[in-house]
């Protein structure tokens, strides 16, 4: 069976001014999506390739 890897984002390796713990998993696109749209909604972030950038620069790999 083919594992998938999953990775994450974790709101705390992120400079905000909230404190936020979010942690997003799930597949490279579905973190980068979900965190985007995080981004916008919770720190007044705009949607942008830079943002989009940045987000994946911050992906880890989750070890089950
Ligand atoms: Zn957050």
């Amino acid at each position: 069976m083919a594992t998938s890897v999953r990775t994450f984002v974790d709101c705390r390796e992120f400079p905000s001014e909230n404190n936020c713990s979010l942690k997003i998993s799930g597949t490279r696109e579905e973190v980068i999506a979900a965190a985007a749209q995080h981004a916008v909604s919770s720190h007044g972030h705009k949607d942008t390739p830079e943002l989009r950038e940045m987000l994946a620069s911050g992906l880890r790999e989750e070890r089950a």
